[in-house]
């Protein structure tokens, strides 16, 4: 599938946010949001006010961008959250929460979910015992993953597992035992107004 593969910095400072896109750099000085936080380009310095729809364009961009989604599958996920009972923004973020590329990353086993992507691909991580190569595999509750081989994996530092994740440290697994609440949405974007966006 079709990616972007320009500068990721780029993006952040679209946004006017950190997406976190580069791994360990993102926490560190040398992140280009400590330097430069206005938009690219010609018109870059001035950043107008936002109509809604302008706002509501935005915060869905920041959604795909962090998760590394193109435009089809994010409106399919959200098609079929609104197809499910339940809150809308809740069954959206649940469902790209439970990407098996996410799950690697939260996981901690990967500096970013680019590089979650690519460790899956190469088929370095088992579900339930199982090789699994598709970044985009909706995982499920008692699904546990495991590294193939932990040489090959960039533990990441300092992260924090989410509670609806449990880690078996002895036997190098992560089991995903509950689903996520939006009390545990980390990343910084307005679920409901992408919602908006696509009810029109
Ligand atoms: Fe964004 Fe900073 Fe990471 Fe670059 S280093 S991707 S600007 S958070």
């Amino acid at each position: 599938m079709a990616r972007y593969h320009g500068p990721k910095c780029r993006l952040c400072r679209r946004e006017g946010i950190k997406l976190n896109l580069k791994g360990t750099r993102c926490d560190g000085e040398k992140c280009t949001m400590n330097k430069r936080t206005q938009a690219p380009g010609q018109h870059g310095t001035s950043r107008r006010a936002l109509s809604n729809f302008g706002k509501q364009l935005r915060e869905k961009q920041k959604a795909k961008r962090i998760y590394g989604i193109l435009e089809r599958q994010f409106k399919n996920y959200v098609n079929e959250a609104m197809k499910e009972k339940g809150i809308t923004g809740e069954n959206l973020y649940r469902k790209l929460e439970s990407r098996m590329d996410n799950m690697v990353y939260r996981s901690g086993f990967a500096v970013s979910r680019a590089q979650a992507r690519q460790l899956v691909r190469r088929g370095l991580f088992e579900v339930n015992g199982k090789k699994a190569t598709i970044p985009a595999r909706t995982l499920r509750i008692g699904d546990t993953i495991k590294p193939v081989d932990f040489q090959k994996i960039h533990a990441r530092e300092g992260f924090v597992l989410p509670d609806w994740l449990q880690a078996n440290v002895k036997e190098k697994t992560v089991k995903y035992v509950v689903l996520p609440s939006m009390d545990e949405l980390q990343e910084r974007f307005d679920i409901q107004a992408i919602i908006e966006s696509y009810s029109r």
